[in-house]
């Protein structure tokens, strides 16, 4: 279970945030639109509150997040492999051999 799931008791602020948009497919687009810069820690905590709201009351946008949170984590865990010397090496060797 996501971190993010244990935060919902406080819903202040939330009907602010659903009277912008004219509709629950708005409140959707919204949150997708945002996912990447809300899984990267990027969004304002006031937005990132009202993405995590709607992600509490929205199975739709539940299951994308998932996914998407999914993929941020194997990418994170990709780039925190190193490359072994003998592959710096042969690298760095095409590299200076092409210029
Ligand atoms: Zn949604």
């Amino acid at each position: 279970m996501s971190d993010f799931e244990n935060e919902f008791d406080d819903a202040s602020g939330f009907d602010d945030y659903a009277a912008e948009f004219s509709s629950d497919l708005d409140l959707c687009a919204h949150a997708l639109r945002n996912v990447h810069a809300f899984l990267h820690g990027e969004l304002s905590e006031e937005e990132a509150d009202m993405i995590r709201r709607h992600l509490s009351a929205c199975e739709r946008c539940i299951d994308n997040f998932r996914v998407e949170e999914q993929i941020t984590k194997l990418i994170q865990r990709c780039c925190e492999v190193h490359a072994s010397d003998t592959l710096r090496v042969r690298v760095r060797a095409l590299i200076t051999s092409n210029i």
